[in-house]
């Protein structure tokens, strides 16, 4: 029989983390005992806006197009993308198309809301813009908590405060997605919490002893931790209180850990091999004088004011992407942005730039070959290095660079040079410590949750087990 169901995603949320923990999180200990809890595979690459947009459309990222990733060093953090793909295309706009009634609580990124059988209620992605709601009536405006994306980025002083803080929006999120639930009769709910994956990101390597960044004194030390007890706490209470009517899906867009240490040099590893042209010695100093600096501010442990007082800099910006390094003509051969500092990273060949005499194939071949043979200290750092087409089919497969490449998790990418090295370490570690990890978590009252396997399957899956019918 099919019940009503109340979908819930918390962003970030990781399986290991959950199992390696599991005698602090006794609910979600039990609900893996009884084969209710395990992982679920992200997108590549393994962030909140691709992942998010395929769990909504059941659309891969090939064929959704979205790819971008949310840059937390990027001050103006800015992301003005096109979501418009998402827009009635959503689980939630299928089921309600089929009769069912939908309350639809801050799904990130699907904004304004828009007309659905139901109430949405939805907040800007990320500066600008009030909460909005396809039936303003029916919301009260000035007791909700804050939702949508979240621009706040706290220094070092400011994290016990930072954590506080967004812990209690969290609980008020949660508080108001069940007021307005029960204020009306819903087929379907979903709640989007996007607080679990902010918090990791700076808040990682003071709970974390084996961070090379993780401060003495036990500062902070329980605030993961706590944060994952409070998203059960949350889950327990849901699945209880409705538990008669409701069957409760709860799952994460991607997994969190300790954020690479170390970072790859990849423009210097293509300089090496002859792919692209060495610039000069003139720009290379530049580099190398920035790197310098980071190793300098990162030894003395004042990365975070250091950046702050080089920022000043109106050229900070651009040297901190090496653009000032690749400006200007672009060549045959280019790293990208793709991912930022993370293990994922791309490489683009602009068949137009090619010599006429080269092939897009052999050349894309003989890449790919030799960066699989990329070692550091005698092993490898490569988990695989892929055609885009190998990774996944869709009419918008050529948002993905031509190559794209996974390290070991312990790599990320930087698009600097320093000197000749091909490896260095992330400086800016100290200011964003937990990444992505690519396996999330799926949990709930039903226990076929735990082969839905990936987000690619949980469109479909919400859809079925809601009483609809997939396209
Ligand atoms: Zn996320």
């Amino acid at each position: 029989m099919v019940g009503k169901t109340i979908a819930i995603l918390l962003d970030g949320l990781d399986y290991a983390y959950i199992r390696e923990n599991q005698e602090q999180l006794p609910f979600f200990k039990a609900l893996y005992d009884g084969g209710r809890l395990g992982p679920l595979a992200s997108v590549v690459p393994a962030d909140s806006i691709p992942s998010w947009t395929t769990i909504y459309t059941g659309l891969n990222p090939a064929e959704h197009g979205i790819l971008e990733s949310i840059d937390y060093l990027d001050f103006k953090n800015k992301v003005k993308g096109d979501y418009s793909v998402i827009r009635g295309n959503t689980f939630w706009d299928v089921l309600g198309k089929q009769g069912k009634r939908v309350f639809i609580f801050n799904p990130f990124m699907a904004y304004p809301a828009w007309d659905v059988n139901g109430l949405m209620i939805s907040g800007p992605v990320f500066e600008g813009g009030e909460v909005s709601a396809n039936r303003p009536e029916l919301v009260d405006f000035s007791s909700l908590p804050p939702i949508g994306g979240m621009v706040d980025h706290p220094a070092d002083r400011e994290m016990e405060a930072f954590f506080r803080r967004t812990m209690e929006l969290s609980q008020r999120q949660f508080d108001a997605f069940c007021r307005y639930f029960e204020r009306d009769f819903y087929d379907f709910a979903f709640l989007g919490i996007t607080t679990p994956d902010r918090m990791q990101h700076f808040l990682w390597r003071y709970t974390d002893p084996g961070d090379r960044t993780h401060p003495k004194g036990g500062r902070l030390a329980d605030s993961v931790r706590e944060m994952y007890q409070l998203m059960e706490k949350n889950v327990k209470h849901i699945m209880e209180r409705y538990g008669d009517s409701c069957q409760v899906v709860v799952f994460s867009d991607h997994g969190h850990g300790r954020r690479c240490e170390k970072v790859f040099y990849i423009n210097e590893w293509l300089i090496r091999q002859g792919f692209i042209p060495d610039r000069g010695l003139k720009k290379r100093a530049v580099e190398y004088g920035k790197n310098s600096m980071f190793r300098i501010l990162d030894a003395l442990h004042i990365v975070e004011p250091g950046t702050k007082f080089f920022k000043q800099f109106a050229f900070a910006h651009k040297v901190k992407n090496a653009e000032y390094v690749f400006s200007g003509r672009r060549e045959a051969v280019y790293a990208p942005k793709f991912d930022g500092t993370n293990p994922y990273g791309g490489i683009l060949l602009d068949r137009s730039l090619l010599p006429e005499d080269a092939s897009y194939e052999t050349l894309r071949g003989e890449i790919i070959r030799r960066l699989l043979k990329v070692e550091d200290q005698g092993r490898p750092v490569m988990l695989w290095v892929k055609k885009r087409e190998e990774i996944y089919a869709g009419e918008h497969v050529e948002n993905y660079p031509d190559i794209v490449y996974r390290m070991q998790p312990e790599y990320g990418v930087d698009r600097g040079l320093f000197g000749r090295r091909l490896f260095g370490i992330n400086a800016m570690h100290w200011i964003i410590s937990g990444g992505h990890k690519p396996e999330g978590v799926i949990m709930g009252s039903r226990p076929d949750a735990c082969e839905v396997g990936s987000v690619l399957n949980l469109h479909d899956y919400l859809i079925r087990i809601s009483g609809g019918e997939n396209r």
